[in-house]
């Protein structure tokens, strides 16, 4: 062990006192932030499209971000392939979300940190701020709290200006010309959203994401599964919903395009049953995006997909 600490250090004098050697060429190059290729985007790599594709905007043209989790894949049960593993491993900048929202993948964060800059952007929010449940877990799902989110975002900003000081006040600028849309989108959706009844506010979904979204524009939400789509569906949280619907009246439930339909339908079957037709409202994102190249594969297109799809889902049938 001694001796390889020795002989690497002695490699590393060796290749610091080569002249003209281009530090591009060595294998640590990318490691220790002092990439010499300052033509080429820096390579980011992150967990989430939530992260990676704000990101990307941000980052323009010098920054190429490669988001792992893709359309309908879920963070929470996500286990990271080899292929994964090397991706991460050629990234200059790991962002993820941090608060248990990638379960599986603490380990590889842990491996990585020692070699590059691995940051939990939500992580760096107050935990004050956040929602906790009654386990005591914070609910990891910020994207939906377009104001937290934006101090996560942040932050990733924050990482790249401090990595690449020369693209700093380009990463600022795009940086406040993307807020400035957030900031918009959140007017939209506090106007759309207020217009629903508050009696009929009530979000019926398969898993807790919506937390910060019912704190946002005062709506109740139901998740039939826990934080965790790794927590149990009981067939009592089934009928507690079935019963919840049935007493106020919700005239749909929705489900969402990362996690199985089964306890939602078991819902709806449930209503039926004991005389009450409440529709399926449609597809949420929740914790994956859509497909990339159409407007939900884009952070603010989804997020203005669920709002038009929540308020759709809540107006249905009249009012
Ligand atoms: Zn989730």
């Amino acid at each position: 062990m001694k001796r390889l600490v020795i002989l690497s250090i002695l490699s590393f004098v060796i290749l610091f006192n080569l002249e003209g050697c281009n530090s591009s060429d060595s294998p640590n190059a990318n490691q220790t932030g002092e990439s010499n290729q300052k033509d080429s985007p820096i390579q980011v790599v992150t967990t989430i499209s939530q992260i990676g594709e704000p990101m990307q905007v941000i980052g323009g043209d010098r920054v190429e971000v490669v988001s792992l989790m893709g359309p309908g894949v879920d963070p929470h049960l996500y286990e990271a392939t080899q292929g994964d593993i090397h991706t991460l491993e050629k990234a200059e900048i790991i962002f993820y979300n941090g608060l248990n929202l990638e379960g599986n993948m603490g380990e590889i964060f842990s491996k990585m940190k020692e070699k590059k800059v691995t940051i939990a952007i939500a992580e760096s929010i107050d935990e004050g701020k956040l929602l906790i449940d009654e386990d005591g877990a914070l609910d990891p799902h910020i994207w939906f709290d377009l104001d937290l989110w934006k101090e996560a975002l942040n932050e990733a900003t924050e990482v790249l200006k401090e990595y690449s000081p020369e693209n700093a006040n380009y990463f600022e600028e795009n940086k406040e010309k993307y807020f400035a849309q957030m900031d918009e989108l959140k007017k939209e959706a506090k106007e759309k959203l207020s217009s629903v009844p508050k009696e009929q506010r009530i979000l019926v979904t398969a898993h807790d994401a919506f937390g910060y979204f019912g704190r946002m524009y005062d709506i109740e939400v139901v998740g039939l599964q826990g934080l965790s789509t790794e927590d149990e569906v009981g067939l009592s949280d089934i009928q507690a919903t079935i019963d919840l619907i049935i007493e106020k009246q919700v005239p749909s439930v929705f489900v969402e395009s990362s996690v199985n339909q089964n306890s939602i339908q078991a819902v709806i079957e449930g209503a039926l049953k004991a005389g009450l037709q409440v529709e399926l409202g449609g597809e949420l994102f929740s914790d994956a995006m859509g497909e990339e190249g159409t407007e939900e594969g884009t952070y603010l297109g989804m997020y203005r997909h669920n709002v038009n799809t929540v308020f759709d889902g809540l107006t249905r049938g009249g009012q």
